[in-house]
C-alpha cells in the first residue's frame, strides 16, 4: 500500500482510495483537484550527486507534500520521481496555489549534494480540475498534459490545465 522509501501512497493504493473520493464529490456536486508532480533534471540530480541524495530529494519532496495535505487527502509516489496528490474538495485554482507552495518548498529545502555541496533541486507541476462526467484517469492526463508543457515552458513552475 505505501512505498517503502518515502511512505505516501503507492499507485495502487491511490486509485482504490481515489475511487471513493470521486463518487463522494460526484454525490455531493463538490469539486476535486488533482496536481501531477515531476522532479526536474532528476536524472541529472542522480549523475552529478549520486543515487542516495537522489533518494533524499525524493524523501524531502514527500515530506514537503505529507505536511501540506489534510488527512482527507491523497499523497502518492505514482513512480519513480513522480507523485499525485487528489485533493477532494478544494477547486483548481487554490489547488494550484498549494502546488506552488510545494515548488517554492522544495527549491529552498537545503538538500546537500555530493561533496556536501548545496543541491538545489526544483519540481514541475501540471494541475487538473475533475470533471463533472469524466473519470480520475480523464483528469490525471490533463494534469500530466499541464505538467508537460510546465517542463516545456521552462520547468520549476505550475500550469493549471484548461477546464475539461
Ligand atoms: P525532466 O525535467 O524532463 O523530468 O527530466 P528528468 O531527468 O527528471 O527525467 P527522466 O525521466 O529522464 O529521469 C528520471 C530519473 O529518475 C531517472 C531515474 O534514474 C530516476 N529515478 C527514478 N526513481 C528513482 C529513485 O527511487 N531514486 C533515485 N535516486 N532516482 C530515481
Ligand atoms: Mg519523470
Ligand atoms: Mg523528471
Amino acid at each position: 500500500m505505501r512505498d517503502p522509501l518515502t511512505g505516501l501512497l503507492n499507485r495502487r493504493a491511490f486509485h482504490d482510495a481515489v475511487a471513493r473520493d470521486v463518487a463522494r464529490a460526484r454525490r455531493g456536486g463538490a469539486p476535486l483537484a488533482v496536481i501531477m508532480i515531476d522532479v526536474d533534471h532528476f536524472k541529472r540530480v542522480n549523475d552529478d550527486h549520486g543515487h542516495e541524495a537522489g533518494d533524499r530529494a525524493l524523501v524531502a519532496l514527500a515530506a514537503i507534500l505529507r505536511d501540506g495535505v489534510r488527512a482527507s487527502d491523497l499523497a502518492c509516489r505514482f513512480g519513480g520521481e513522480e507523485f499525485v496528490v487528489a485533493l477532494p474538495g478544494m477547486p483548481v485554482e487554490l489547488a494550484a496555489a498549494r502546488a506552488d507552495a510545494w515548488r517554492e518548498a522544495f527549491a529552498a529545502a537545503g538538500l546537500v549534494g555530493a561533496g556536501g555541496a548545496a543541491l538545489r533541486v526544483t519540481l514541475s507541476a501540471g494541475v487538473a480540475a475533475l470533471g463533472a462526467d469524466a473519470s480520475i484517469d480523464a483528469a490525471l492526463r490533463r494534469a500530466d498534459e499541464a505538467l508537460y508543457a510546465a517542463k516545456r515552458d521552462g520547468r520549476d513552475r505550475v500550469v493549471v490545465a484548461a477546464p475539461p
